[in-house]
């Protein structure tokens, strides 16, 4: 059997699929392993679609070509209501330089400014994509989708996380994802969402 290429360099992203498809045969490889089995560089795909479906499937489609093999990809975000919906694909470089959380943050704060927390309604999107144009696939795609509900607090709460995680109140659980940890968010997450409904098309596709 092929293996599956999670074009990711995020351990924790990789942790989750295992545990996904745990049971399986299927082999999951991330990008760095994939390139050391192949004896190439497989370089970062620019991210430069208007959506996060269109991101996701850019990459997977990109790492799938240069790999020969199966490859999935995810690209995710946060979308607030009152700025309609931005920072959404931009989220990770929305201050400037990427990944800049504390700065991403401090621009949230100032473009919300005294907006009642009732008009300060927010989501985490991820979308998840299979490509396997080598494959029995051919050029379609396998899509999901995951979301979380939440609130834009007026300050940051807890130190767990990463991204807006401090900021953002989650009603399910009754805190923000920054104090909740990877437990609890990991069951309510947009990235969890996504894979739990990816996962039995992923393993029925990748055991035929
Ligand atoms: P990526 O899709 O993992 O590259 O995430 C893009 C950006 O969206 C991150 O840099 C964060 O700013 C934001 N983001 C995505 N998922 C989360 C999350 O679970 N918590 C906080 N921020 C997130």
């Amino acid at each position: 059997m092929r293996p599956l290429v999670f074009a990711t360099r995020n351990r924790g992203k990789l942790v989750e699929l295992h545990e996904l498809l745990a049971g399986t045969q299927i082999e999951v490889l991330g990008v760095a392993d994939a390139a050391k089995v192949l004896g190439r560089d497989l370089p970062d795909v620019v991210e430069d679609a208007d959506t996060f479906v269109g991101n996701a499937a850019k990459k997977a489609r990109e790492v799938a070509l240069r790999t020969g093999w199966p490859a999935l990809a995810d690209d995710s975000g946060l979308e607030v209501d009152v700025l309609d919906g931005a920072p959404g694909v931009y989220s990770a470089r929305w201050a400037g330089s990427h990944g800049d959380d504390d700065a991403n943050n401090a621009k949230l704060l100032r473009a919300l400014g005294d907006v009642p927390a009732e008009l300060r309604t927010a989501r985490f999107r991820c979308a998840l994509v299979l490509a396997d144009p080598a494959g029995p696939l051919g050029d379609e795609l396998v899509t999901s989708d995951g979301v979380v509900e939440g609130v834009i607090l007026e300050a940051p709460r807890g130190s767990g996380g990463f991204g807006y995680d401090p900021l953002f109140f989650c009603p399910e659980i009754g805190q923000t994802f920054a104090e909740a940890g990877v437990g609890p968010k990991g069951h309510v997450s947009h990235r969890a969402r996504a894979m739990a409904a990816l996962a039995p098309r992923l393993r029925s596709y990748l055991s035929r």
